[in-house]
């Protein structure tokens, strides 16, 4: 029910899946299950969930048969591509389909079509990480926290979000005596659990990482056998970091936190071998979200924490076939490369943030039509209302989904796509750290709707572009993948449901060096000067203090999880929304007194892009001068206070956790 992928057994009876319980077997969550894994018959017999296909007939959504909902398709998307030109249409892939083998297939449509405008949750979620890494290292790592001695979690709080083992590896580290260092501005589950918490003001993690690595370099407590060899640019950030104005002490008035304690666990992280970082999500959404990873991945590297064990694990990936060749690229570019040429081009996509103008504006050329598949633009994407505003404006939408989601309200064709437990898919674990593919297979045959693979395949036949996708069976798909590296699917069944493509070694640098233009660490990044960027990492400004707002005082925290949903996934299943029925923000004991506001008392939340009503929950959990609304709620849609405005420059990811706002209490 989500991207990590657990392995999973299901118990069937009379052609109906019956149990579902953690497979041991699995090597990722070895039996364990999260609550949304362990409901998953809750969305298999959900009743919101599509049963048919269905097109828009004089304002309502009526069910059809497939052919006639395939031609319906097939026919308006002919017409836009002759009448606009292919690049007219984008294709947007959400959260809901995973990181892997769908998104091959939309995106080789996209490429048939001939538009360039295949666009990912990517440009919001997780792969900002990724870039600074890339950036760093030339590729992405993986904490080995079950080796490990010393753990910092940053931005991220395992216990509450879709990460079914982290809790676990971090229990055991525990036991084992090691020390966590949580930074995050609310006292998360995880922080609970740490040595040290550090509640960083929301938006200053960037100096914090400053002030952490002025304490490492002032105090010679980096590798230097490893620097000497594998970093480049090193010596002019060390002087530059050493300076004054990056102490702890400098920082706490931005930070607020006690240089005492940013001392104690700098020192702590670089003096325990091996120590290793989580980067969470909540690092991404700030304004300077790429420069504060990027300035994390070199405290990695510099304390010699790289593809070691206990350490920052890279893991190359299989060599699978590319659903993308032998297809010539779309030769426009997409929409958003003039803001963020660095991410389209890395990623060889579009960005979300660029779709809204692109419909309203016709900038930088008209976007008319949108297909979504497993996506909910209306919501997770940065300022709703306008989002809302462009779906409306489409010539034509097609929402592919296995439920009934809110963007099915703006959608011309609608096409049911069946669950995970009705089709067949193969997933590379490499970003758990496992040199694996493993397969999940399907238990029963669609009870609803079709697999999103063979959607694709038949729409794609609908078009005339059968030739492109001869795959009859996810099966078939799943053998052209996996090709080139000699599997089959007959072969992932026989070895378990799992292939090991390699096993983990350390320091593989040593025999090729980092896959980066200089083959090192690269503090200074010739590929960002290359795109207009700053190749330091430390911005010019970066020490002039954030404007303060006398109209916006409060900081605005946005998305953070709860265990029972995905964004706004899974909010129809009602054994969750008994456990939360109704979204609320947390706000501070004294903040609340401040604005006459008690527990349960409902509040507007006011940003300079909207502004919503929702309950208070009065907690110590969080900073006094923070706030924190949960996303995924339609009667409290987040989204409706953040903009595209005020992007990080390079992954153009919105601001979601370093916003101002202000409260006014009672119902408006
Ligand atoms: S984390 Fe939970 S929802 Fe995600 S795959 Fe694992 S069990 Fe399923």
């Amino acid at each position: 029910m989500c991207d990590q992928g657990c392995g999973l057994e299901v118990s069937v009876e009379d052609g109906q899946p019956v149990r579902i319980k953690g497979s041991k077997r699995h090597p990722y969550n070895k039996g364990w299950l999260c609550t949304k894994g362990r409901a998953g018959l809750d969305l298999f017999h959900s009743p919101q969930r599509l049963s048919s296909p269905m097109i828009r007939r004089e304002g309502d959504l009526v069910s059809v048969q497939w052919e006639e909902a395939l031609d319906f398709a097939a026919e308006r998307l002919g017409r836009l591509r002759d009448q606009y030109g292919p690049e007219s249409l984008a294709i947007y892939r959400g959260e809901g389909i995973g990181h892997q083998e769908i998104k091959y297939y939309m995106k080789r449509f996209a490429n048939v079509y001939r538009t360039p405008n295949f666009i990912g949750v990517g440009s919001l979620c997780h792969f900002s990480k990724t870039l600074a890494e890339n950036l760093t290292y030339g590729a992405g790592t993986g904490p080995d926290i079950d080796n490990t001695r010393f753990l910092m979690i940053w931005g991220g709080n395992p216990f509450s979000s879709h990460e079914p083992v982290v809790p676990g590896e971090i229990s055991r580290l525990k036991k084992r005596g090691g020390k966590i260092a949580v930074v995050d501005p609310r006292r998360t589950e995880t922080a609970s659990k740490a040595d040290h918490h550090l509640p960083v003001k929301p938006g200053r993690d960037e100096i914090l990482a400053l002030n952490m690595l002025h304490v490492i370099l002032k105090e010679d407590l980096w590798d230097k056998s490893f620097t000497d060899k594998w970093v480049q640019g090193f010596h002019g950030f060390c002087e530059k970091v050493r300076e004054d104005g990056f102490s702890p002490e400098n920082g706490e008035a931005m930070t607020g936190i006690m240089p005492d304690l940013v001392r104690q666990v700098a020192r702590s992280y670089a003096t325990t071998r091996p120590a290793c970082i989580y980067l969470g999500n909540g690092l991404e959404h700030h304004s300077n979200g790429v420069n504060t990873m990027r300035l994390l991945s070199i405290m990695k590297a510099i304390t010699g924490n790289l593809d070691i064990r206990g350490g920052e694990i890279i893991t190359p990936m299989p060599k699978l076939r590319d659903m993308n060749m032998p297809l010539p690229q779309p030769s426009i570019p997409p929409v958003g490369s003039q803001e963020f040429p660095l991410f389209c081009k890395m990623r060889r996509e579009g960005h979300v943030l660029a779709v809204p103008d692109a419909v309203l504006e016709g900038r930088p050329y008209p976007i008319r039509g949108m297909i979504i598949g497993g996506g909910n633009a209306s919501m997770e994407w940065p300022n709703s209302i306008r989002v809302r505003e462009a779906l409306r404006k489409l010539e034509f939408l097609l929402v592919i989904d296995v439920v009934r989601s809110p963007d099915c309200a703006y959608a011309d064709v609608v096409l049911p796509a069946c669950t995970y437990l009705e089709r067949d898919e193969h997933r590379v674990n490499a970003d758990h750290c496992f040199h694996q593919i493993s397969l999940r297979r399907r238990v029963v045959e669609p009870v609803y709707g079709l697999p999103d693979q063979m959607i694709w395949a038949r729409l794609a036949k609908h078009m005339g572009f059968e030739k492109y996708f001869p795959w009859k069976t996810c099966q078939e798909g799943i053998d052209y993948i996996l090709g080139d590296i000699g599997v089959s699917y007959e072969d992932l069944i026989s070895q378990g449901g799992i292939y090991e493509y390699g096993k983990r070694e350390y320091k593989k640098y040593e025999q090729k060096g980092f896959p980066t233009p200089t083959g090192k660490v690269e503090i200074y990044s010739e590929r960002l000067k290359d795109f207009g960027y700053d190749p330091f990492p430390i911005r010019e400004d970066v020490l002039e203090p954030f404007q303060e707002s006398g109209e916006f005082p409060l900081f605005l925290t946005t998305g953070a999880n709860v265990p029972y949903f995905v964004h706004w996934q899974y909010h129809y299943i009602s054994k969750f929304r008994k456990m939360v029925p109704e979204p609320v923000f947390e706000i501070h004991p004294e903040t609340a007194a401040q604005y006459g506001l008690s527990d349960g008392e409902m509040a507007q939340v006011n940003t300079l892009h909207g502004k919503i009503q929702l309950k208070a929950h009065v907690t110590p959990g969080i900073r006094q001068d923070t706030i924190n609304i949960p996303q995924g709620w339609e009667e409290a849609n987040a989204n409706e206070l953040t903009s595209e405005e005020d992007a990080d420059p390079i992954s153009g990811f919105p601001n979601l956790k370093s916003l101002r706002c202000r409260i006014q209490s009672g119902p408006h």
